[in-house]
């Protein structure tokens, strides 16, 4: 299998990296707190976006490029790589330089002049399934990455089902692994959108093969400017991270 770096850290080899931080990046206090607590419960890249692709237009729309400061500070402090997500090519100029590798967002996955565009950087990119992609579109889109580069993220498609924000079929770890070679990441937040179902979510995506996490983490959830109910506050992160470093040793990897 492809393996993919984030900077030095290698997604896609025997161990597993575990991706986390807050949704949106909100603060510089708010930013580095996290990238602390998630760094020493054992999280391997650190997440924040400045760009939000919002469902409402009244929603907030990130920092934008004020919060780019705030990346380039927790990435020195932490030393964890970063990824952040973007929704147009005119956003590479302006995050390239702070980030080591770009997040496409389940809205954006079939946007492929922007994959076209962001293949050209030579940073790998994590693409979310569209909302309602099929396994073998979710392929085709990653498809135009360079394939050195590009990472799946799973994150739950549009379904009947409103219990949860959206429906993680997790049958599709093995089926992407026949049909292609990137790492594959599962994104347990967005899928479950209710905190307490994150872990169950978590565990059993490694359970089923996933060779890396991205999970959203946060100091006050109940505070957040954007996807509040999900977030988990720093003692339910490191708890988890407990709970997943023995799932992983079950199924023969580490965290
Ligand atoms: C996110 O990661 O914060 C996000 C907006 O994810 P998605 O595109 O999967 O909804
Ligand atoms: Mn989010």
């Amino acid at each position: 299998m492809a393996v993919v770096k984030i900077g030095s850290v290698p997604i896609g080899g025997k161990e597993i990296v575990v991706i986390a931080g807050p949704c949106s990046v909100e603060s510089e206090e708010q930013l580095l707190s996290t990238a602390r607590a998630v760094k020493k419960a054992g999280a391997g890249v650190l997440r924040g976006s400045v760009f939000k692709p919002r469902s409402s237009p009244g929603a907030f729309q990130g920092l934008g490029e004020k919060g780019i400061g705030f990346l380039l500070k927790a990435k020195k402090e932490s030393g964890l790589p970063i990824v952040s997500e973007l929704m147009d090519s005119s956003q590479i100029f302006v995050l390239q330089d702070a980030v080591d590798c770009f997040q496409v967002g389940a809205r954006s996955s079939q946007n492929f002049e922007l994959l076209k565009r962001l293949g050209k950087t030579g940073k790998p990119v994590i693409l979310k399934n569209g909302l309602g992609s099929t396994a073998k579109e979710f392929v085709s889109a990653a498809g135009y990455l360079p394939p050195e580069k590009a990472i799946l993220c799973l994150r739950g498609i549009r379904s009947f089902e409103t219990e949860t924000r959206f429906t993680l079929d997790l049958g599709l770890i093995p089926v992407l692994k026949k049909l292609c070679d990137f790492p594959i990441v599962v994104d347990p937040s967005h899928a479950a959108g209710k905190r307490g179902l994150v872990p169950a979510l978590a565990m059993a995506a490694i359970a089923a093969g996933a060779d890396g996490l991205l999970i959203e983490a946060h100091p006050s959830p109940e505070k957040a400017l954007s996807d509040s109910s999900q977030q988990l506050n720093f003692s339910e992160f490191e708890d988890l991270m407990q709970k997943l470093k023995k799932v992983a040793s079950a199924v023969g990897r580490k965290i």
